[in-house]
């Protein structure tokens, strides 16, 4: 999109570099003995690709395609992304990606850059370079400016909070705003140098709601989401990382599968010596390893056919099952389910029972639906009540 917009100035430079190379290779050129031509460095993206990253600034700011403004009277090109507003002063700022901060300056009694200002550089772990400039203001404290605890060696995750958007440095007061660069040494732009134009990926991350959200692990996770504390503990437990892009998919039906992986996890079941026996659960099943080991810690019987049913939802009552014998339950028969539509006489019935007593099936309205397929919100919510206590 920015090829559109290029100045003239940049198109002129453009013909001048390639018809500096035709002559320099026409130089080097030998017709008689030609001689092995080195490999081309495997060529990075373009400079204004859109890569993966999440939108930098927690609040209203506005953002343009600066990255060929001239800046300097003409001398040189601003190469990044202003992000910025009259009333954007103090705004959260996050790690656009996860990395190491390598720079930042005016910390331990040391003046703030003289025209970056108060500025971090992350090394992200994509070999990708982020700066965030202007943070702060330039006669303020650093706490004004970076996010408590980060220093130097800082690791910082993707989302974290690292500073303030501010006008230090060379910005202007009247309109704060967080200058963000990308270097990536894969890379050239129009200019010969590494940087690339973060507005295309900036505008994909804002589209797709790739926000800072403090304390907010997962996009699709609000804080008002009846289960959000469970999946919260899911996340921090390690028993889950979500369904991808920082999704979690709480209203996806689980699998039993899915179920066999998170118990695995839940438990820290070591891996199994032999594969399933299931027939329908061939080495290659995604979960093929996590149902062996649930398989072997006797927790997964399967049905009396030899199946597992891995892709199948998984239904409450089989969770029941399933979740009791993870924990060890005692199951007798003796004690009744309160619930109406659970047929004593049901495989299932000791299980819900059991798990009903121990507070971790609450039903609703005094019914269980023990043949409703469960969440995978619903899901966090059992395995917290499951496992979240240690064992006695
Ligand atoms: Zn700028």
């Amino acid at each position: 999109m920015s090829r559109r917009t290029r100045p003239l100035a940049v198109a002129l430079a453009l013909v001048a570099v390639s018809s500096f190379a035709t002559a320099a290779h026409a130089d080097t050129s030998d017709p008689v003995s030609p001689t092995p031509v080195p490999a081309e460095p495997v060529p990075g993206p373009p400079y204004d690709a859109v890569i993966d990253l999440t939108f930098p600034v927690d609040g209203p700011v506005s953002l343009g395609d600066s990255y060929h403004d001239p800046r300097g009277g003409g001398t040189r090109w601003h190469k990044a992304a202003d992000l910025g507003g009259a009333n954007a002063y103090g705004l959260p700022i996050h790690a656009a990606y996860g990395g190491t901060v390598t720079w930042i300056t005016g910390l331990d009694g040391a003046a703030p850059h003289a025209t970056a200002g108060y500025a971090i550089t992350v090394s992200g772990d994509d070999g990708r370079r982020y700066s965030y400039m202007h943070l702060g203001r330039q006669d303020g404290p650093p706490t004004e400016a970076y996010a408590h605890g980060i220093v130097r060696g800082t690791r910082v995750q993707r989302g974290q909070r690292i500073g303030f958007l501010g006008y230090s440095g060379n910005a202007s007061p009247s309109w704060p705003h967080l200058h963000f660069e990308i270097e990536d040494p894969r890379v050239t732009d129009p200019y010969g140098t590494h940087r690339m134009n973060p507005y295309p990926s900036l505008v994909a991350a804002r589209e797709r709601g790739d926000l800072p959200l403090d304390g907010r692990r997962f996009l699709d996770v609000p804080a008002t989401l009846a289960h959000h504390d469970a999946i919260v503990w899911l996340a921090d437990s390690g028993i889950t990382s979500g369904c991808g892009a920082r999704r979690y998919c709480p209203a996806d039906q689980v699998t039993r599968g899915q179920l066999a992986r998170f118990l695995a996890s839940a438990l820290a079941l070591p891996p199994a010596a032999n594969p399933t026996p299931f027939v329908d659960v061939p080495s290659t099943h995604t979960h093929a390893d996590a149902i062996a080991r649930v398989h072997a810690a006797g927790i997964a019987r399967g049905a009396a056919d030899g199946s597992y049913g891995p892709n199948r939802a998984v239904t409450r009552e089989q969770m029941a099952s399933l979740l009791t014998a993870a924990r060890g339950d005692a199951l007798t028969s003796a004690s009744a389910t309160p619930f109406s539509d659970v047929d004593p006489a049901s495989v299932h019935a000791p299980a819900i029972s059991a798990l009903h007593h121990a507070g971790i099936v609450l039903g609703s309205n005094g019914a269980f639906r023990p043949a409703e397929p469960v969440t995978r919100a619903q899901m966090a919510s059992f395995l917290q009540r499951s496992f979240s206590v240690p064992a006695a």
